[in-house]
């Protein structure tokens, strides 16, 4: 049968989890909190089943949710969304960004995408028809050129994907980038997909600047949000994005045959739990103490840390050690040294600069520790 992905393998977040069981490694690979959620948030979720919220939910989401999400964005960022034509929540955000790319993207049309990019971007063009235009952020400090952007859009340009905090470099847009990507697009019918599934894990300070925040931008793009990163729950799968209406109303035609509706129950849990901004607020600061323990216990090592201004992923440069091409080490890694990270070019890198491999700090202290004792050892 001639397959539709004849490039796609199983994902790397899968093979090195794999791994990691088999080896009995520690596991800072896959992208999720080894600790458990809020029993708070937990209690609100049994509670929704008791009352007998176990049935379908409304196909855009339980109302009450979309409210809260709506509150917030306004907010924090100052951009209203209409709950009832311009906010709907998902099956987790993949479902989210693979529904608009499905619902707008159909052969020939180009997509671009920054790379290293999150792994689900273009197998989901792909299968849609699209053509993913790949452009490279520069491998030292993975900043976008707004100019060579500029350049590559075409009147095939459909979408553009950004992501911020970015997953797996710990990079942040800045003010600047966000205007200069919103300026980039005026008098285009192109539409952004901003992928902001960290915008509660970002350090040093530093503002997440939402692409809701840019009036003219906004206009054009859906947000996407996702509960796991910010509650951690990242095994409930829950997301949502929010977007001007005449594009959700695309959105929903399709997302109404894709899935119908997410989790009932625990639509009804966040609903509650988001009504407290002191449960997402805090993220920040108690992810840059995981950061912090990280890198200063890896002080000794002979891996050179990069800059991470956000998201729950340290990218560390092994070219002092070895090498070794990085999906390679980074399976001797686990069989040798029980330790289980992302090699870089999973993200697509074609090539760039690949001895760099991404840990996950969202782990317990006693982990963290143990990880970073393992790694002086290399
Ligand atoms: N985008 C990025 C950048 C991610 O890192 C992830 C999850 N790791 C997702 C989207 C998917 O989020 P969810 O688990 O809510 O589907
Ligand atoms: N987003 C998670 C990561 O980057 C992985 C989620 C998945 O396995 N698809 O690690």
């Amino acid at each position: 049968i001639p397959s539709k992905l004849p490039e796609v393998k199983t994902t790397i977040f899968t093979r090195m989890g794999q791994l990691a069981h088999q080896y009995n490694a520690l596991n800072l690979s896959q992208g999720f909190p080894n600790f458990d959620p809020d029993p708070k948030l937990i209690k609100l979720v049994t509670k929704a089943m008791n009352a007998g919220y176990n049935q379908y939910a409304p196909m855009a989401g339980v109302l009450e949710l979309r409210e809260v999400i709506a509150q917030k964005i306004d907010t924090l960022y100052g951009q209203q969304y209409q709950p009832d034509s311009e906010i709907t929540i998902t099956i987790g955000a993949t479902q989210a960004i693979f529904t608009i790319i499905t619902a707008f993207i159909g052969h020939g049309d180009e997509v671009i995408v920054f790379k290293p990019a999150y792994d689900c971007y273009e197998p989901a063009i792909e299968v849609n028809g699209g053509i993913p235009i790949l452009i490279q952020m520069n491998n030292k400090d993975f900043k976008v050129d707004w100019a060579d952007f500029r350049s590559r859009l075409t009147n095939r340009t459909k979408m553009v994907i950004i992501n911020s905090p970015h997953n797996p470099s710990g990079t942040i847009f800045s003010d600047q980038d966000m205007l200069q990507l919103q300026q980039s697009l005026t008098k285009t019918n192109i539409i952004v997909i901003s992928d902001e599934v960290y915008e509660h894990i970002i350090f040093d300070g530093n503002a997440h600047h939402s692409a809701s925040k840019y009036p003219d931008l906004a206009s054009r793009t859906f947000v996407c949000g996702s509960f796991g990163k910010t509650f951690h729950i990242t095994g409930w799968k829950m997301g949502y994005c929010a977007g001007p209406a005449e594009l959700m109303h695309e959105f929903r035609k399709v997302h109404q045959y894709n899935v119908f509706s997410a989790d009932h129950a625990v639509q009804r849990a966040l609903a509650n739990y988001l009504k407290e901004p002191q449960h997402y607020l805090g993220l920040n600061q108690f992810y840059q103490e995981k950061r912090d323990l990280f890198q200063s216990g890896l002080s000794h090592s002979r891996l050179k840390i990069r800059p991470c201004m956000g998201t729950y992923f340290q990218l560390l440069d092994y070219s002092e050690i070895t090498q070794e091409q990085d999906e390679a080490y980074a399976e001797r890694l686990v069989r040798e040294k029980r330790i289980a990270c992302i090699p870089i070019s999973s993200f697509n890198t074609n090539g760039l600069d690949n001895h760099l491999l991404r840990f996950c700090f969202a782990k317990t202290n006693d982990t963290l520790k143990s990880a970073s004792d393992i790694l002086c050892s290399l």
